[in-house]
């Protein structure tokens, strides 16, 4: 089959606003910086993608877990038992647990709640998915251990202040999407660039990122096929943002608050419908 090749949309400025921290250094593992040279900007962005995103591959039957960290920091582990953590947090109220480890982090771009790679100990891959003034989305399309992990780009915050990368995760026969601070709605480049959605992290707090209204516009474009996960909201952690999860989780059904911050995916399950899942943090 030829593989799809996907031609996204030009990105924007780079922040006009310097939130990163300054620090450049991280212990342990190699660390993926997009290949650009530091300042220059992304014109275009083209997605080569060895496979077909159709979901033609069969879900395995087997348990993965997945534990809120915070914000959008999720603990993902895989029935192998590698551990991917997005998005690192310490930040106002929201604290990395200590000793932490991972095998695989991921930052979707070079803001303070979403870099804090130093809070994960062990030797795990950093990928990081911008630069750090959010002018290039690096692209990425690899395999570590039973993890295949590739981005697709998106603008930040719905000013278009930068890029953001979406980081996708191909692990026990399904795929989750983690949106970061994702801007706006989704093209039908990036929606290709994607591919078909088991479960989706999505940001709904606003201001820095979509709302409401575009999460569930995305959720549709996506077509979520198991779990829907909301993220980047305001809490009693982090009250910054303009809205709780409560307007997103307004009016619809299958929502299962967690009276914790994990849960266990039954991949061999039958689901055939769609999951609101909020978590304590
Ligand atoms: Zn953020």
């Amino acid at each position: 089959m030829l593989a799809p090749r996907i031609v996204a949309q030009q990105v924007g400025p780079p922040a006009n606003i310097d939130f990163h921290d300054g620090s450049d250094t991280m212990k342990g593992g190699p660390e993926i910086w997009p290949s650009a040279a530091p300042g220059s900007f992304m014109v275009g962005y083209t997605v080569v993608h060895k496979y077909d995103h159709t979901r033609t591959f069969k879900p395995k039957k087997a348990a993965l877990k997945i534990k809120w960290l915070g914000h959008s920091s999720f603990q993902i582990t895989t029935s192998g038992g590698t551990i991917i953590v997005t998005d690192p947090i310490e930040f106002k109220g929201y604290h990395m647990p200590p000793n932490l480890s991972a095998d695989i982090v991921t930052v979707s771009h070079e803001h303070p709640d979403h870099n804090c790679v130093d809070a994960v100990s062990g030797t795990p891959v950093v990928f990081r998915g911008t630069d750090k003034r959010l002018s290039t989305v690096n692209e990425i399309d690899t395999t570590v251990k039973d993890v295949r992990l590739y981005t697709a780009p998106s603008f930040h915050d719905p000013g278009h202040h930068g890029v953001n990368a979406i980081f996708v995760f191909e692990c026990d026969g399904i795929r989750i999407a983690h949106l970061g601070d994702i801007g706006t709605v989704l093209t039908d480049d990036q929606i290709t660039a994607i591919g078909g959605i088991d479960i989706l992290m999505i940001p709904v707090g606003g201001q820095f990122t979509i709302a409401a209204a575009e999460a569930d516009t995305i959720v549709n474009q996506l077509d979520v096929r198991k779990i829907v996960l909301p993220m980047h909201y305001k809490t009693a952690a982090f009250d910054d943002l303009p809205y709780s999860v409560e307007p997103f989780l307004a009016g619809k059904e299958n929502i299962r608050r967690v009276d914790g911050s994990e849960f266990t995916v039954e991949i061999g399950a039958a689901n055939g419908v769609r999951e609101y899942i909020v978590l304590r943090y």
